[in-house]
């Protein structure tokens, strides 16, 4: 047994020195991988539930790797946060989103809006304001047509810092919105005191509607919160089409998640988008 233990111990230590090695490899590569032209970004629809029209879409970062192939970004975005890569890598999102919704307005849905996620990290970083605008006018999409993702934690790092951010950023005329609302715990006194447009309700909220096996009193409580402030919400990770009913039935208007598009290529997207109906 005492044998079993040490080579158990032995595994452990190999494994985490491959995890090492694998993270301080990938790190060397990252640096490289914007230069070399190896980053790409997936859209995923985002839904009027009422109509199923495509109103918008969230950008997604991928990392097509020349030796481990496409790699998810929650590989490799904490890399990019703890070096300070997430900087130039979130510059280089913001642009690319901004001219491929600017192309899709361009065609003829009108009313495209371009969500893109920004990490603490960049919302610290005093160049993200002049980033966001540098990414619009090279676009020439309006602020409007771009909101900005931001995770609940991001408001609790160095408050006044990202305060005062927010409304840099607010002053621009972008929409700000809360990712994975209601995973966060804290007060939900920031929901007053910093700038924010719309909510982003996660996915596990929206797994608790429609099936008998779960409960929906916290996805009621947790909409409600956003009604109560007047928010508008997007329901993330809708899987199933009782979760649509039960949404509409609690008044969130918009939606996303693999029942409606999993993330794909921009040209995919394309295929999909249908003229913004006149009025
Ligand atoms: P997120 O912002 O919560 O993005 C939603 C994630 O849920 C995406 O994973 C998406 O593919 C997945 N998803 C969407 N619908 C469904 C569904 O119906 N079911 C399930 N099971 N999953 C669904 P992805 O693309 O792997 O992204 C993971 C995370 O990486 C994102 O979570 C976001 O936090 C981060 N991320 C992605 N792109 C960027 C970026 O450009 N910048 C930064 N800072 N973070 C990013
Ligand atoms: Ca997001
Ligand atoms: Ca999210
Ligand atoms: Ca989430």
């Amino acid at each position: 047994a005492k044998n079993a233990g040490k080579r158990r111990f032995a595994f452990f230590e190999a494994t985490m020195y491959t995890a090492a090695l694998h993270r301080v490899a990938l790190e060397s590569d990252l640096r490289e991988a914007l230069a070399r032209d190896e980053l790409l970004l997936h859209y995923q629809p985002i839904v009027e539930l009422a109509t199923g029209r495509i109103v918008g879409a969230e950008a997604l970062v991928r990392w097509r790797h020349p030796v481990r192939g496409l790699i998810p970004p929650m590989e490799f975005i904490p890399i990019a946060e703890s070096t300070g890569l997430i900087v130039p890598i979130g510059r280089w999102v913001l642009r690319e989103a901004c001219a491929q919704a600017a192309r899709w307005r361009a065609a003829g849905t009108t009313d495209f809006r371009i969500a893109v996620n920004v990490s603490a990290w960049q919302v610290q970083s005093s160049e993200l304001v002049a980033d966001v605008r540098e990414a619009l006018a090279h676009a020439g999409l309006p602020a409007s047509a771009l909101s900005l993702e931001i995770t609940e934690s991001t408001m609790l790092t160095d408050t006044e810092v990202t305060l005062g951010r927010l409304h840099e950023l607010k002053a621009l005329g972008v929409t700000l919105g809360v990712d994975d609302f209601g995973t966060g715990y804290s007060s939900l006194s920031y929901l007053q005191r910093f700038p924010i447009d719309q909510l982003k309700i996660d996915k596990s909220f929206v797994d608790g509607l429609g099936g008998a096996a779960h409960d929906p009193a916290l996805t009621r409580a947790i909409v409600a919160i956003g009604g109560a402030l007047r928010l508008p919400m997007v329901a993330e990770g809708v899987e199933r089409p009782e979760q649509v009913e039960g949404l509409l039935a609690l008044g969130c208007e918009l939606a996303q998640g693999f029942h409606f598009a999993r993330p794909m290529p921009a040209s995919e997207l394309s295929a999909r988008l249908a003229p913004t109906p006149e009025r």
